[in-house]
This record gives C-alpha cells, structure tokens and sequence, in this order.
C-alpha cells in the first residue's frame, strides 16, 4: 500500500491510495472521520447577574439560551497541537484538568454587538487563539453582556460530532479511461467533450485526448457519445481521495494521524488474534 500525494494544502488534500482493497481504503475513510483526536470545548461556564464593564452595569442576559451558546462555542474549531495534549483520563493530573488536557477561553463582551469566535481570548498560549475568527457566536444588544469561561478538551468524533476533524471525506476507484478505436472525426469529437460533465477531455490536433482522466465520474456520457470508442473502467486496486479539515489540524496532520492510527489497530488486533489462538 502506498499514497501518492496530488493536492496538499493547509486544510484540503487529494491522493492516490496504491495497490490497496476497497476495505482498506474504507478503514481509512472511517478513521478520518471518527478517531482523529483533536480539542473542542466541552464545558461552559456563565457568569450570572450584573457584570460591570468600565463602570457601566450589563445584565448578563442574551436572545439565546445559554444552551444554544454553548453547544455553538463547542462547534468552534480549537487550534490543537497533537504533540502538547494529551486525553484527560490519561493526563498526569488525574482528569483535574491542567495545561496538558485542556485550554480555557475567556469570552467577555459587552452589546450591542455581535460575539466572534475571534473574541475567545486563550488564558495561556497566544497560538490557542482561534484561527476561524469570524464564526457569529451572538447578537447582543444595549445592556447586554456575556462573562464565559469555556473549557476544551481531547476528544474524537466517536463521542461528539464536535471533535470531528475532517470533513467530506470520501474516495472513488481510479477512472482507467482510453480510447480503443481512434476517435478523429471532428462530430464525435465534439460530442465527447461537450457531454463530458467533468471536462475530461481535449481536442489535441483533430484527435481525441483524455486529458484529466482523474476527475472522471463514470457517468458514462463519452462511452455513449462515442458509440463505444471510449472505455472508462473503474480501477478497484487503487483509489482516488479526497478530504478537508476543519482547520484544527492541518490535512497533512490527518493523514499522518489516521496512518499512525491504522497501522495501531491492526496491530492490536493481530495481538488479540494470537491470543485467541
Ligand atoms: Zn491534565
């Protein structure tokens, strides 16, 4: 098995998964989606009554429950970096929580105004600062205030949608796609290439060119504008990739993660395997 990298950017990648089975390739998709770890905020405290802010009085009240708030401060994505943090049940402090297992994020704001993730403010680290930092916590009003503490800790998406790393993760067989009869007139030609719904195809000197046979669908349009000349076949040994982060981790730091996380279980799994024997 091997991975030949097409796309790597900060928060999108697209591969090749080489010479690998449909199950293995699913593994790998279901990993990414469920057993990356990553920080999120998980409990929420809120101040309660008068807060004073310069002299001036605020009530702590907002047109949302304190509920809606903080399940949005829980979908805000925490910069996490997997070699500082570890999981409360295993940290050194027992699950007390400390600088280790978790990170606390003041957010106080006085209306009328709307409440950023960007107003989170890391008590700690400045790099704890929230990247994404125009996601709309709450409206706030005259006289209306919040006084928050919220605490983010590690966890993964099997627990809570919330600790889910990557997203529209997902992968296709590797469009094998050839011309069998040469395809020169310049009708067929034409009907190929304007059928195609992903613009696979060009006219190269009157000839017929499967230019970017990677984003074929198997939609099967040239096959039948072609009469036949053109064959697609679907690849099940090798697997085009793709997923996005939600920029708490990079997507290189994804992929080397579901590898490490991968290569664990199977390991574990031979263990138990052996054990039963
Ligand atoms: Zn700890």
């Amino acid at each position: 098995m091997d991975i030949q990298i097409l796309e790597m950017a900060e928060r999108k990648c697209k591969f090749i998964l080489k010479d690998s089975t449909p199950s293995m390739a699913n593994a790998l998709r279901r990993t990414m989606l469920s057993d990356i770890p990553k920080m999120a905020i998980d409990k929420v405290e809120f101040h309660l009554g008068p807060i004073d802010v310069d002299g001036k009085e605020f009530e702590s009240v907002t047109p949302l429950f304190d509920e809606i708030i903080a399940h949005r401060l829980g979908m805000v994505p925490i910069p996490t970096d997997l070699s500082l943090f570890n999981y409360q049940k295993d940290c050194v402090c027992g699950g007390e929580g400390c600088p280790s297992c978790s990170i606390m994020y003041l957010l106080k704001k006085s209306g009328p105004c709307t409440v950023y993730s960007g107003d989170m403010e890391p008590l700690g680290s400045p790099d704890l600062k929230v990247k994404d930092e125009n996601i709309p916590i709450v409206e706030l009003t005259d006289r209306q205030s919040v006084l928050i503490y919220a605490h983010a800790v590690m966890g993964t998406a099997s627990t809570h949608v919330k600790w889910q790393v990557a997203n529209g993760v997902g992968y296709k067989y590797l469009p094998k796609v050839s011309i069998e009869n040469d395809v020169s007139d310049e009708d067929s030609i034409k009907a190929v290439i304007k059928g195609c719904p992903k613009k696979v195809f060009d006219d190269v000197g009157g000839k017929l060119v499967a230019a970017r046979p990677l984003d074929c669908i198997f939609c099967g349009a040239c096959k039948a504008n072609s009469r036949g000349a053109v064959v697609v076949e679907a690849d099940d040994k090798n697997f085009v990739f793709k997923f996005e982060t939600d920029g708490s981790l990079t997507a290189q730091e994804v992929l080397d993660k579901a590898a490490e996380i991968l290569s664990e279980n199977a390991k574990a799994f031979a263990v138990e395997l052996r054990g039963q024997a």
